[in-house]
């Protein structure tokens, strides 16, 4: 008879927690999942996936305006945002079903409630202590909303999803991915929107020119963008009527205020001050290469380690950690050349350095450079325009970079990742034949 009920106890059923949970059950470890909220986590229920439904949504208002230039008689008689969100909502809920019987098909316990570690291998779960020779923390993050008057009028991503009715005039606050993606969503479903950024130009740490290109085009669409512009009260003067003051004295009134300013960990309540893992300051679990914590029978992946935050990376970690306990060890996860896609509307894909990130690293570089108008757009009066950019080691001649803005950039992006990622020479790219005629051509065409 084993000393523990389990080998693993992992507490958050999302992308990471799954993945560990189901892998390592396959490869014979006794394992236990505990979901307090929903199952498949931020992703499947508040982040990518209702995320990519609207972007899909919300992109048709375009592809109807473009319809018009091939000739089709066709004309948006009006958007019903109720059809929309309820068919998400049955989306989602014919996946968290999906979730909950892969992990149970691999042989995972599952428990329904919130887990809270009680020792080093003890967890409690409704009521329930059971021991684990190992805890797994995939806990995810929470949305952060800084401390202003009346921030409480203001919803983050996990109420935007599910807006009982679409405002007439919203306010957008961040400049991050989640920011600039929701913004894109309600300007395309007719939505009158605001987008409040506190520094010069959102989207900090993706490549200059896909920065400037991206602002130019969300303002030729006639999303409005407030730079370097602080909100410094909310405060609710009606019926989805709020008044926002900002630093510079103006006041303004919106249907709706979206904080999108980042994630934190979510440790809350999880009983780490009865273990003795390490927390830095921001919140994140402290793991070491293996993602074992301070306390050696816990382990932590995903967002709660705040080392990155994708879903393919909280995958990966957990990944990582199932074949470290039950296999022989994993492949440990690549940092350095994460492919990532931001779902607006024209989409932005990248992977590797950006600019200034290869010189600051002391590359000498040459930057390939290419602005377009993709063919869809040839009859159009609204030629959006794409931009392609590789970023070349001229010692080696290695690719250290590529960066999209432009139709389908994640779709693209995701196999350049693949040559980024090996190493690729720009010369290599050059050999290859492209495919003709598409946008993704021109990074095997570039000269
Ligand atoms: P989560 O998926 O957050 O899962 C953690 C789970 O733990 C949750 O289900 C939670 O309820 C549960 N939990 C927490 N505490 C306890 C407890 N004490 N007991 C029991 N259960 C507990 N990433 C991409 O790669 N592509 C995208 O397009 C993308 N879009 C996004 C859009 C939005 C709006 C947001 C918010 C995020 C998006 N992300 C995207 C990020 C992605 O969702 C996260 O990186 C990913 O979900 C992290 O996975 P995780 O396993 O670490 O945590
Ligand atoms: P980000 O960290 O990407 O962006 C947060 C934004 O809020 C930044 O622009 C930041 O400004 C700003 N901000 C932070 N604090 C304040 C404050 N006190 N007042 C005003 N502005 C503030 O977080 P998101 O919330 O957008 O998304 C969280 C993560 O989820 C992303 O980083 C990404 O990893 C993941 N995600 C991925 C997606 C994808 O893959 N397509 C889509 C959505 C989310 P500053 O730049 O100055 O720090």
């Amino acid at each position: 008879m084993d000393k523990f009920d389990y080998d693993l106890f992992v507490i958050g059923a999302g992308s990471g927690g799954v993945r560990c949970a189901r892998m390592s059950a396959s490869m014979g470890g006794r394992v236990a999942i505990a979901e307090e909220r929903y199952f498949g986590g931020t992703c499947v229920n508040v982040g990518c996936v209702p995320k990519k439904l609207y972007v899909y949504g919300s992109h048709i208002n375009e592809e109807l305006a473009l319809a018009q230039s091939y000739g089709w008689n066709v004309e948006a008689s009006g958007f019903d945002w109720t059809v929309l969100r309820d068919n998400k909502v049955k989306e989602i809920q014919r996946l968290n079903g999906i979730y909950d019987r892969l992990l149970v098909n691999a042989g995972v316990e599952v428990f329904n409630g919130r887990a809270v570690i009680q020792g080093p291998n003890q967890v409690c779960v409704n009521g329930k202590v059971v021991s684990a020779r190992y805890i797994l923390i995939a806990t995810g993050g929470w949305p952060f909303l800084p401390e202003i008057p009346g921030v409480e009028h203001a919803i983050t991503s996990n109420e935007f999803f599910d807006l009982p009715e679409l405002p007439e005039k919203a306010l957008i606050v961040g400049g991050g991915y989640i920011a600039i993606e929701f913004a894109c969503i309600l300007h395309n479903l007719g939505v009158d929107v605001t987008l409040s950024y506190r520094k010069e130009l959102f989207l900090r740490g993706f490549d200059d020119d896909v920065r400037e290109h991206l602002r130019d085009e969300l303002l030729r669409k006639g999303i409005k963008i407030r730079f370097k512009h602080d909100v410094t009260a909310i405060a609710k003067c009606g019926d989805s009527q709020f008044r926002v003051n900002d630093a510079s004295g103006n006041s303004e009134q919106f249907n709706l205020v979206v904080y999108a300013t980042g994630r934190r960990p979510k440790i809350d309540g999880l009983g780490l001050e009865n273990t003795s893992v390490s927390i830095a300051e921001n919140g994140a679990v402290i793991v070491d290469d293996h993602y074992c914590t301070s306390e050696p029978s816990i382990y932590a992946v995903g967002d709660v380690i705040d080392r990155v935050q994708l879903t393919p990376v909280a995958l990966a970690e957990g990944m990582y950690v199932a074949n470290t306990l039950f296999a022989d060890g994993g492949k440990p996860v690549g940092y350095d050349a994460i492919p990532t896609a931001v779902f607006t509307q024209p989409p932005i894909g990248t992977v590797g350095l950006t600019e200034q990130q290869a010189k600051d690293a002391g590359h000498d570089i040459d930057v390939y450079r290419s602005v377009f108008s993709p063919m869809k757009y040839s009859f159009s009066p609204h030629k959006e325009r794409a931009l392609m950019k590789l970023i070349v080691d001229k010692k080696t001649d290695r690719v250290l970079g590529a960066h999209m803005v432009g139709p389908d950039a994640g779709e693209i992006i995701q196999g350049i990742g693949i040559a980024v990622s090996m190493g690729a020479t720009k010369a290599q790219f050059d050999q290859t034949i492209g495919i003709h005629p598409t946008s993704a051509e021109e990074f095997v065409t570039m000269r």
